[in-house]
């Protein structure tokens, strides 16, 4: 037995090579570098709700690599060399620009073949609308634009476009997951607009001002006791500012998040005899999260907000 073992294991690895073969494209254009090593194209995202889309729509053609390790946060995202480098090889990044310095500066320095920027077509709103005007300083536009899911929509059309203008031949495949993710995104915001209806207080109070484009379509108001970036430490002055914003619009719950340390959050709610509860920005998955998708946190986020601020 020992004899035949090893024809028979390299008869075996030829077989499924065999089989990869055929099931790599054939109509890959002459000028390709990427050989036919690999079926799928490649595409790397800058974070989690990018990858969300790319594998709804991408789905089965497209194999999917997040620049930010699950559980870890995006705003001071730093790339390896071999990220970098990757991003020269890869079909397809999508990052959004004035974000995360470290991938502005890998594109320009990788030069890949094709990118989705969502920050050149989705309509940046102003940090300072987040109630934590000053607070920082850092950022004069608010970045989290995945929490409005009609911007996810328009994300998910540019990214359907990019993947079909890489690989034609799947355009048909790449319209079809885009119709199903749409009708999805446009269920939850159904959902999310009829939770956040007839709220008895308008006011939501959370850690990291990530939520402005949340309270912008559905009509409620953020307060941030940090601003945009999450580690920065709010001041005593701010801290006391939050607290009289709480009592005078009657505030149940102080917010918090799932990749960012509650002290903050838990001393304020502590001070004032409030709950607290999660918000999540959605900037990464973990077993933490409440939801094991996009649509499942933000459902979630939902179902919170709608509790604390006593809506219909
Ligand atoms: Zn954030």
């Amino acid at each position: 037995m020992k004899i035949w073992g090893t024809p028979l294991a390299v008869l075996t690895t030829a077989a499924l090579l065999s089989l990869s073969a055929c099931a790599a494209y054939t109509d890959a254009p002459a000028a390709s570098t990427s050989a036919t090593a690999t079926a799928k194209l490649q595409v790397a995202v800058a974070f989690y709700p990018f990858e969300f889309i790319v594998d709804r729509v991408g789905g089965d053609q497209v194999s999917v690599e997040n620049l930010t390790a699950a559980g870890a946060e995006p705003h001071d995202l730093e790339l390896t060399p071999q990220q970098v480098a990757s991003l020269s090889t890869v079909d397809l990044v999508v990052y959004q620009s004035g974000f995360q310095p470290a991938v502005d500066t890998a594109v320009q320095q990788a030069q890949p073949r094709a990118t989705v920027d969502t920050a050149s077509f989705l309509t940046l709103i102003d940090a300072s609308a987040d109630g934590a005007a000053g607070e920082t300083g850092t950022s004069a536009k608010d970045p989290h634009t995945w929490l409005d899911p009609t911007n996810m929509v328009t994300i998910a059309e540019h990214v359907r476009d990019a993947l079909s203008a890489a690989h034609p031949a799947d355009a048909q495949a790449f319209a079809e997951n885009t119709e199903t993710l749409v009708a999805d995104l446009e269920h939850l915001d159904k959902t999310l607009a009829a939770d956040l209806s007839g709220c008895a207080i308008t006011p939501f109070i959370t850690s990291h001002a990530a939520f402005g484009y949340l309270a912008k379509r559905y009509g409620l108001t953020q307060v941030g006791i940090n601003g945009v970036e999450p580690d920065v430490e709010p001041s005593a002055a701010r801290i006391a500012q939050v607290q009289q914003i709480a009592r005078t619009n009657h505030v149940t719950t102080i917010f918090f998040e799932t990749l960012v340390s509650p002290t903050v959050s838990e001393s304020i709610a502590g001070d004032l005899g409030l709950k607290t509860d999660v918000l999540d920005p959605l900037e990464g998955i973990t077993s933490e999260s409440r939801g094991t998708n996009y649509l499942e946190v933000m459902t979630s986020n939902g179902a919170a907000l709608q509790k604390a601020n006593q809506c219909s």
